[in-house]
């Protein structure tokens, strides 16, 4: 995607409402205007009620008025160089006619046009089953995300279905059927961590460790649960802050180096303030940051089903500010930033947890 370094984005102009071209994204002369970054919720109904999630499940499917804005801005941008999706929600998988809908017309568009397609799933794993997979890896979605929170019991504890039912046998199974495929794609694990899933995890370790020795397409990433907003965030046994380093260097050690690590990011720049990069919210909003899904100042416009942007300035400014302040940190999470000193820690918490893939995997979105 898109090479970000820091500049002077002109998107952050009058302050009032404008509109915009079909997928015009602001310039400048570091940020690479031929390559768009969109993220897509299909859906926001989730098919689990994890018991520290955030979400409140309130919009649903992508309206057809929003699928159709899309199409018409991607038809719109045969400029383009590069097109990543990366699909996210509520759970993705929930909606899966839309994520075809839309990768078939995305496909079709850059083939036509030359463009380089890459695409990325973030997913419970519930309904990714092999012939589902199969079908998404011929639409494009070569990368996915699955989070884990323990071994069997302690997992279905925490990610629990609607129903209150546990997943963790479904998720197991499909992951062994993936890995037993010829698939050509990329599994990130999210093993999530807290004070009472510590031995669980280290049993989930030796279990992926056994069953799929020295499996390339299988990547493992620590990570804390952590406070979001969500109901039950009072009572629940996350690991302090101060102790996550030790926790994770444990974790490390029992993989002792079978599976691939991905190691906690320092740095980098997060999607949220590169000015080609945004959120397409099932209901048409557009968004920046995956996290702050109920803040005010990530609402920075709509999608029209013209295909045309209409994006606040005043309310994007802000976001792409980050890119020129040279301060890292700000970059790796503009959200802290726009953040009050006192909502500092929780806002870090929140951009370690769930993310849409890029800057939660420590890449640089755009490099
Ligand atoms: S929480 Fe921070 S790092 Fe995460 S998406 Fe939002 S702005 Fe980016």
């Amino acid at each position: 995607m898109a090479r970000a370094e820091p500049g002077a984005p002109s998107g952050a102009g009058s302050g009032t409402a404008s509109a915009t071209a079909p997928g015009a994204v602001p310039k400048s002369a570091e940020v690479d205007a031929r390559a768009l970054h969109l993220i897509l919720h299909p859906t926001e109904q989730c098919n689990f009620r994890c018991t520290y999630c955030y979400e409140r499940f309130e919009i649903g499917r992508m309206a057809p008025d929003t699928v159709a804005g899309i199409k018409r801005l991607l038809a719109a941008r045969h400029d383009l160089e590069r097109l990543h999706i990366g699909w996210f929600g509520g759970e993705p998988l929930v909606a899966p006619d839309v994520v075809r809908e839309l990768s078939r017309t995305a496909r079709t568009h850059c083939a036509l046009h030359g463009i380089a397609y890459s695409a990325d799933m973030t997913t419970n794993g519930y309904r990714l089953t092999e012939p589902l997979a199969r079908e998404l890896v011929g639409l494009g979605i070569g990368s996915y995300q699955i989070s884990l929170d323990g071994d069997g019991e302690a997992h279905d504890r925490t990610r629990r279905r609607a129903n209150g039912a546990g997943s963790f046998a479904t998720i197991w199974s499909n992951l062994e059927a993936l890995m037993a495929s010829d698939l050509d794609l990329n599994i990130l694990l999210r093993i999530h961590y807290h004070r009472d899933n510590l031995a669980s995890i280290e049993a989930l370790i030796e279990r992926l460790a056994r069953a799929f020795p020295g499996e390339r397409r299988l990547e493992l990433h620590f990570r804390s649960v952590s406070p979001l907003g969500g109901e039950n965030d009072r009572d629940f046994p996350f690991v302090e802050r101060a102790r996550r380093q030790a926790v994770e260097r444990r974790l490390a050690e029992a993989l002792a180096g079978r599976l691939r690590l991905r190691r906690r990011a320092e740095s980098g720049t997060c999607y949220a303030c590169l000015p080609n990069s945004l959120v397409i919210r099932a209901d048409g909003t557009i968004s920046k940051c995956t996290v702050a899904l109920y803040d005010e100042r990530n609402i920075i416009g709509r999608l029209h089903p013209d295909g045309r942007l209409e994006v606040d300035d005043a309310r994007l400014r802000p976001w792409l500010e980050a890119l020129v302040c040279g301060d890292p940190a700000a970059r790796a999470c503009p959200l802290r930033a726009l953040a009050s000193n006192g909502a500092r820690d929780e806002v870090q918490d929140a951009s370690s947890q769930r993310h849409s893939r890029g800057k939660a995997e420590g890449k640089r979105v755009g490099a």
